[in-house]
């Protein structure tokens, strides 16, 4: 199976009702552009606006808990994603991993959780600066995927993304060669556990994606597509990403 390239906007904690403007220019930009997945992942409230307003475009969420219900003041359980029409969830982003606490465990329970929703899942890993530093980005992304992938899942169902920690957000980028030797090593050690069933699970880089580099980072070796932060929040910086996906 080949693997479609897959560009996913990360809204974070941005996006008030008008803002379902600017997904509906996106969504309808990006059907322009066959070949690519397009999904956004919009703050919990405006899931079902974005839903409502884009019927049939992949909507998702930002993270969920590991329960399906319970007493948990202000966490959302993957079931009520699925609920609201979301299709797909982000867990473990860094942004969770080091301001919440989130350990590996976490974020397996997570996905786990998230899968059983019938939620596809984006599950994040990337290292801090001074991992990057020291020599020792490899192993700690592999000891990531080793602690917070499942076991058990469809592999279209699951992807990867590499987000470097220090590249996100900071308009810094790993070299074109760097992010291919760690999707390397990640697809390595997917393939290890998973069999031929890595081959058809994508990962995805982000970390600091914009139309001016998204074309080489897209092209480099086992990237399969890009989770976007600030460029993802308006069509003029989002879709030229997805025009440069579609373009290879
Ligand atoms: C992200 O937060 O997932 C991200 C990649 O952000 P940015 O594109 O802004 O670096």
């Amino acid at each position: 199976m080949a693997r479609r390239k897959y560009v996913v906007g990360n809204w974070k904690m941005n996006g008030l009702s008008a803002a379902v403007a600017d997904a509906q220019a996106i969504f309808a930009a990006a059907a322009d552009h066959g070949g690519v997945d397009v999904a956004i992942c919009p703050p919990f409230t405006l899931i079902g606006a974005l839903v409502a307003a884009a019927p049939g475009a992949a909507v998702g969420g930002q993270d969920c808990h590991s329960a399906a219900s319970g007493a948990f003041t202000g966490s959302v359980a993957a079931p009520m994603l699925a609920d609201a029409g979301a299709t797909l969830v982000i867990v473990g982003h860094s942004e969770r991993r080091e301001g919440c606490g989130e350990s590996d465990a976490d974020v397996r329970a997570k996905a786990e959780a998230a899968l059983a929703a019938r939620l596809a899942v984006i599950l994040c890993v990337g290292e801090p600066h001074e991992v990057r530093e020291s020599g020792g980005a490899i192993d700690y992304v592999l000891a990531q995927i080793a602690g917070s992938v499942p076991d058990d899942f469809a592999a279209d169902r699951l992807a990867i993304a590499y987000e470097p920690i220090w590249a996100i957000g900071t308009g810094l980028v790993p070299t074109v060669a760097d992010v291919a030797a760690m999707h390397g090593a990640i697809r390595g050690a997917l393939a290890v556990r998973f069999g031929g069933a890595a081959q058809d699970m994508r990962i995805l880089y982000g970390g600091s994606v914009n139309g001016d580099n998204a074309a080489e980072l897209l092209d480099a070796g086992d990237v399969d597509g890009a989770l976007v932060g600030g460029a993802s929040l308006t069509a003029a910086k989002f879709v030229p990403i997805v025009a440069a996906a579609a373009a290879l």
